[in-house]
């Protein structure tokens, strides 16, 4: 499962968890992304692709327009003296607008919406997450409470209670692992509850979730539990519940608004106090490497090739100064 990376002719090895970086849903909507910015047509994103400010950079560059929310294509005013340039920027046909959408997926109002607004729906959802779609879809229709085991604030749980009309009596019920208070309130929540159907953010932590699931198992008669942690969020953390164990220091690479990477950061915090969570190389510091025989690298789902190398090439170059 670790990759070791040669680091010349120190004696500290470099051990690279081999799910390091992008998983497979995020790659995936990026090849989507960039295909469609060189398609000549005007891409628009609600939020940020994925959480990492490189990324997000290079999308914008490539030309993929980040906005807030669909709007109807506003009357234009044209200035007879301004340059003929910027006119042709503002002159997007209603026909011509297309929405990315990303790979945490949407909710369904989002999608009606912008169809409703002339917009082509271009769908990047990883379809793991499509999976989870479906089945809050069906069990809902099955007349099933629908809860979900995630951060309320991530695009992803927006997208996933997005799948059924919240107009409904029974409001889908969310419950965030990561607050304790969630827990306590848990109880109350769910104590005229009959059947439910039980759902979970893809890139939570199983441990977590099955504390709840206990609790919800002895209050809820029908309980249909769906594990839809994805498969690259359990290998990442199977990698990193043994990695900390195995080297003296370890370095997690993703930006501090990744859920995923900070994920990855408490469990390796929870087993080898020597865990750094860093966004790039220039947070590496010397002295973390003082006595250390081995460092393992791991990265979130959202961390580029890139930025993975950048630190590899820094921390085998701290290495070498310290060995000289
Ligand atoms: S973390 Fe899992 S569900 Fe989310 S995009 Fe990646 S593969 Fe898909």
């Amino acid at each position: 499962m670790i990759t070791q990376v040669p680091a010349l002719c120190s004696p500290i090895k470099i051990n690279l968890a081999k799910s390091a970086g992008f998983c497979f849903g995020v790659q995936r909507a990026l090849d989507i992304a960039f295909k469609l910015a060189n398609s000549g047509k005007t891409v628009y994103m609600l939020g940020d692709i994925v959480h990492n400010e490189d990324v997000v950079k290079q999308i914008e560059n490539a030309g993929i327009k980040k906005i807030k929310q669909t709007r109807r294509s506003k009357a234009i005013l044209f200035n007879p003296e301004a340059d003929s340039r910027k006119i042709s920027e503002k002159l997007v046909p209603s026909n011509n607008k297309t929405l990315l959408i990303r790979a945490h997926g949407a909710g369904l109002a989002i999608i009606k919406k912008a169809r409703g607004l002339d917009y082509k729906i271009i769908d990047a959802t990883c379809p793991m997450v499509k999976e989870i779609h479906r089945i809050v879809r069906h069990m809902d229709k099955k007349g099933y409470q629908i809860i979900v085991i995630g951060d309320k604030k991530h695009d992803e749980v927006q997208g996933i209670i997005g799948q059924v009309n919240q107009n409904h009596q029974t409001k889908t019920i969310l419950f965030d692992p990561d607050l304790s208070k969630a827990r306590k309130s848990l109880v109350k929540t769910i104590t005229a509850v009959k059947k439910a159907c039980v759902v979970v953010q893809s890139t939570q932590e199983l441990g977590k979730v099955l504390e709840i699931i206990k609790i919800l198992k002895t209050h809820i008669a029908d309980l249909k539990f769906f594990n839809t942690i994805c498969k690259p969020t359990r290998i990442k953390q199977e990698e990193i519940k043994k990695m900390p164990l195995e080297n003296d220091i370890m370095l997690i690479i993703g930006s501090k608004n990744s859920a995923n990477t900070k994920r990855l950061y408490e469990i390796s915090k929870s087993k080898n106090k020597k865990s750094y969570w860093i966004n790039s190389k220039t947070e590496i510091r010397q002295d973390w490497f003082k006595n250390a025989k081995n460092v393992g690298i791991h990265a979130g789902a959202s961390t580029p090739k890139t930025t993975i190398k950048e630190v590899i090439e820094k921390i085998r170059h701290l290495i070498k100064r310290k060995d000289a």
